[in-house]
């Protein structure tokens, strides 16, 4: 017997019915005579209309009143699929994150967990009861409701899963895998057997959402067997309940995987903006001058690009930011004016980050230059780029985003056959 936590992504329980599917899938792992802890989401949009209601009571909102509120859809479920389980005869019951304790840091709407006390589940187990956990929140030193950022409740599947020293985290979601891009965006991109963390890690990063980035680091280090997985698919169907090998997408080390290609996927980002300071004094101290500031206002500065200057004195300095605190950055930079000294300030919203991720890249030449020939041949103008070891981050206009994807995917051979 082992212990597993499943965790159930917004469409996975949109409504009764699916929330029922859910429950099926958990009876399975529960007949099979498995230990189950199960996180879920709020129902698919709850979430982004519960962060409407905070930003059209007043824009500039306490951070623990948004968290009181946006916490509500994940206590909604949680309950609901307790209810559901028991119907079915499943011992089940509901818990929120200050229940267990979910503990966390105190950056209300952005918190990070800091340690669990499973503790009580793990005891719950010995009962032969199914935990039902309120995923995306947890508790700040505050003793207020903390949620974790957007897509949070991966992380608390695996932290959970963690805590209470799982065999393996499930992550069920509307897609059955991780792919080599996003299969809405590219309908030929396939789904992987496996992913390496460090690749996932980027991947997420560079705008996958199928797994929050923190997920994939606590999985990292914590070496839990995460695996991603539909719901949709029918619970009883053959194969489901394969314990070693279940369909999906397994994240694991490096050293699992047997076939490594130089490219492994692309991803993309949308709603980059970037800015241009003008004729900036090319001294020591002028990137302080004007990252300082906009770190403490905490805005996440990206792709940084400075230019070689022509006469020793001037140059030009663009970075990116997301589009949403592109207003907040602009006027972070006029109060810091005297102080960087510079010219014009330029400024564009809505752009899209493209990024080809790939660990064989570390020992590949050439992958950067097939990734430009290929966006000019379809006049795709490049705006910025920006490299590690293992990915190349490319920005271009909004329009062009689709295509950049697809004729990336296409170009390194990822393209179903
Ligand atoms: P959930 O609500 O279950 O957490 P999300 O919407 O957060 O689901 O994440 C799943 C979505 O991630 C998919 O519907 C898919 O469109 C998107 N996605 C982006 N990139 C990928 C990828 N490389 N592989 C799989 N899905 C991806
Ligand atoms: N419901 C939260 C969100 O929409 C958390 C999650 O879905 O993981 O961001
Ligand atoms: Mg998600």
């Amino acid at each position: 017997m082992a212990r597993i936590v499943m965790k159930f992504g917004g469409t996975s329980v949109a409504d009764l019915d699916r929330i029922r599917n859910v429950a099926r899938h958990v009876k399975r792992e529960v007949d099979a005579g498995h230990d189950v802890a199960v996180v879920v989401s709020a129902m698919a949009g709850k979430t982004n209309e519960l962060v409407g209601w905070t930003r059209g009571a007043s824009a500039m909102h306490d951070a623990r009143e948004y968290d009181a509120v946006v916490a509500s859809g994940e206590q909604v479920t949680s309950g609901l699929l307790a209810i559901t389980l028991q119907d079915m005869g499943v011992n089940a019951r509901s818990w929120q994150g200050w229940q267990i304790p979910i503990r966390t840091d105190s950056a209300h709407g952005a918190a990070r967990i800091l340690e669990i006390d499973g503790s009580d589940l793990i005891r719950r187990f010995g009962e032969g009861q199914v935990a039902v956990v309120a995923g995306f929140q947890g508790l700040g030193p505050d003793n207020r409701i903390a949620t974790l950022g957007r897509g949070g409740s991966d992380t608390s599947a695996v932290a959970i899963a963690a805590a209470v020293k799982a065999d393996r985290c499930d992550i069920y979601t509307d897609v059955d895998g991780v792919y080599t891009t996003d299969p809405r965006i590219e309908p030929k991109a396939r789904r992987m057997k496996k992913i390496a963390f460090e690749e996932m890690l980027e991947m997420a990063s560079l705008g996958a959402k199928v797994l929050q980035v923190r997920s994939v680091e606590l999985a990292m280090v914590h070496k839990v067997r995460t695996f991603v997985r539909s719901s949709f698919e029918d619970p009883d169907a053959p194969g489901m309940d394969d314990f070693a090998n279940p369909p999906g997408t397994l994240i694991c080390d490096e050293d699992e995987i047997v076939e490594q290609e130089v490219v492994t996927g692309i991803a993309y980002a949308k709603d980059e903006a970037q800015i241009s300071l003008r004729r900036l004094a090319d001294r020591p101290g002028v990137s302080a001058a004007i990252f300082g500031p906009l770190a403490e206002a905490h805005i996440n500065v990206d792709m940084i690009v400075q230019n070689i200057s022509e006469d020793g004195s001037r140059t030009d300095m663009t970075f990116t930011v997301p589009t949403g605190d592109l207003d907040k950055a602009l006027t972070v930079l006029d109060a810091a004016k005297p102080a960087i000294g510079f010219d014009a300030v330029q400024s564009e919203p809505g752009l899209v980050k493209v990024s080809v991720i790939g660990i064989g890249m570390r020992s590949h030449a050439g992958v950067a230059a097939t990734a430009f020939r290929a966006l000019a041949e379809k006049g795709i103008n490049i705006k910025a780029i920006t490299t590690s070891e293992i990915k190349i981050s490319i920005l271009i206009d909004s329009p062009y985003a689709e295509l950049a994807v697809r004729t990336l995917h296409s170009v390194y051979g990822l393209d179903k056959s």
